[in-house]
């Protein structure tokens, strides 16, 4: 039974009535905030409809304070993976879109094992597999297919370690498979949470159908995935609606499963082959993304925040510092084209990305910023998923877990990747955060494992 949990007539109010809120009440939510208290929605709606600099500046600091205290410097590396771009549905935004002509593929087992194992060269474990949908020529075990594929590839630095999986809202029955399968987080972008412009800009196919796709990560909880991640396509609609949305549907998940969204996900809309860019009246500029960046970050301290390289180097810079714990890589998003890339063949993306270093100089500069380029994946692979790893954030002890596996990480990283100077960096970190481990046991092993990885005895070391 589909729930709409979504009442569009409050959310208006809720923006409608923040447009009274004064400075001085403001003053106080902020003051809320800084203080690690719950923001209730209409103090969420009166920081975002705020124009105020003051109160902007406040909200900026905020949200780099709570990024530090829960996230550190750490910031966890992956990669997408597009498998195939057949696709049903016309959505309005979309290069995949059923109308457009292009030369659709999907790609073989043999081509797959070439995509992964660029990605894995350039120090990937961490995969999103991305797919337009399409039952004929993309079902569900052809995606479940790929997961064993690139599960069962072993390199010689390894593996790939956790597959995440972005692909159609579906049935519980196709869930249950994903999860047996070993997925770490589902992925579902509701794209936009405000249902008229839902409607307008999803035009065909059964994408157009709003609850569906609102009740999908109902449907994967019921199959035992407890790991799912958020997100909207800011750009289609008032971006604050959608904020609120976003929230209201991670409430409705942990009134539901006692577990709300493991990460969100801010795509900003792009240009893509066949949409014009400026038919979309709603587009998001940097400042007013910022903000509600940092808002969010406020609003749900816990939840992960994952950046792609749709935003440009300088964007990613910036955002890192208010609430982003997650990015990806040395991305391409079209079909094949980690191997087009390296033979110079001309692809057709989903869309254009903005960030285009490769993956080793983004991880470089990351390092030469002060973060910690992190490729864990233990959480999943110890069993940490849904509220397990919720009650681990908040009881404060991500510290001594995230921290000694990204240290762990990033040392294995360096010594399979990295030349000398790159090693050199790495090491300077690594003894530099070492005694932020605040657990002595925990710390005296992180020491040991580090000196493991560097002599050759051993590897893959996680807490
Ligand atoms: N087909 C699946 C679905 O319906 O959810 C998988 C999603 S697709 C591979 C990944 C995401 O890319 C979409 O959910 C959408 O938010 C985003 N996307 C599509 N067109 C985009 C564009 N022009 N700019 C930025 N992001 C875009």
């Amino acid at each position: 039974m589909s729930e709409n949990f979504i009442n569009q007539k409050y959310v208006e109010d809720l923006l409608e009535n923040a447009k009274f809120a004064d400075n001085a009440s403001i003053s106080l939510s902020l003051d809320k905030a800084e203080r690690g208290e719950p923001l209730s929605h209409s103090e969420i709606a009166a920081l975002l409809v705020n124009e105020n600099s003051e109160h902007l500046a406040r909200i900026f600091e905020i949200a780099g304070q709570i990024k530090k205290r829960i996230y550190g410097n750490r910031i966890v590396m992956f990669a997408p993976l597009y498998v195939s771009d057949f696709c049903v549905n016309r959505c309005a935004y979309c290069n995949f879109n059923h109308n457009h002509d292009f030369n659709r593929r999907k790609l073989t087992m043999d081509e797959l094992r070439e995509e992964v194992k660029i990605l894995e060269e350039m120090g990937h474990k961490r995969l999103a597999v991305e797919a337009g949908e399409h039952d004929g020529e993309c079902p569900i075990d052809y995606i479940l297919e790929c997961i064993k594929t690139i599960y069962d590839m072993k390199f010689k630095n390894g593996e790939i370690r956790r597959v995440n999986i972005n692909i159609a809202a579906t049935t519980t029955e196709n869930y249950r498979k994903l999860k047996n399968a070993g997925i770490g987080t589902y992925i579902l972008f509701q794209e936009t949470y405000h249902e008229p412009t839902y409607n307008s800009v999803h035009i065909s196919g059964p994408k157009t159908d709003f609850a569906w796709h609102l009740n999908a990560f109902d449907r994967a909880q019921d199959a035992g995935i407890d790991d799912v991640g958020g997100g909207v396509l800011f750009g289609l609609a008032n971006p604050y609606f959608d904020v609120l949305g976003l929230l209201l549907h991670n409430e409705h998940l942990e009134k539901k499963y006692n577990v709300g969204f493991h990460t969100i996900s801010v795509p900003r809309l792009c240009p893509a082959e066949g949409m014009n860019i400026n038919d979309f009246p709603n587009l998001v500029d940097d400042e007013t993304f910022a903000k509600i960046v940092a808002i969010i970050r406020i609003a749900v301290p816990f939840t992960g925040m994952i950046l792609s390289t749709r935003e440009s180097h300088d964007m990613r810079k910036k955002l890192l510092r208010l609430g982003i714990s997650q990015i990806s890589a040395g991305s391409s998003t079209g079909v094949g084209g980690y191997a087009k890339r390296k033979s110079n063949e001309a692809l057709t993306p989903q869309f254009t990305v903005n960030d285009d270093r490769s993956a080793v100089s983004i991880i470089t500069e990351l390092m030469d910023d002060g973060y910690i380029p992190s490729f864990c994946t233990a959480c999943y692979r110890g069993g940490r998923t849904g509220d397990r790893f919720m009650s681990l954030a908040k009881s404060g002890q991500i510290g001594n877990v995230c921290l000694p596996n990204a240290l762990m990480t990033l040392c294995e990283y360096s010594m399979d990747y990295g030349d000398n100077a790159f090693r050199e960096k790495a090491a300077a970190i690594i003894e530099k955060e070492i005694p932020q481990i605040a657990n002595e046991t925990i710390r005296g092993k992180t020491i040991e494992n580090v000196k493991k990885i560097r002599s050759g005895e051993g590897r893959d070391f996680f807490v």
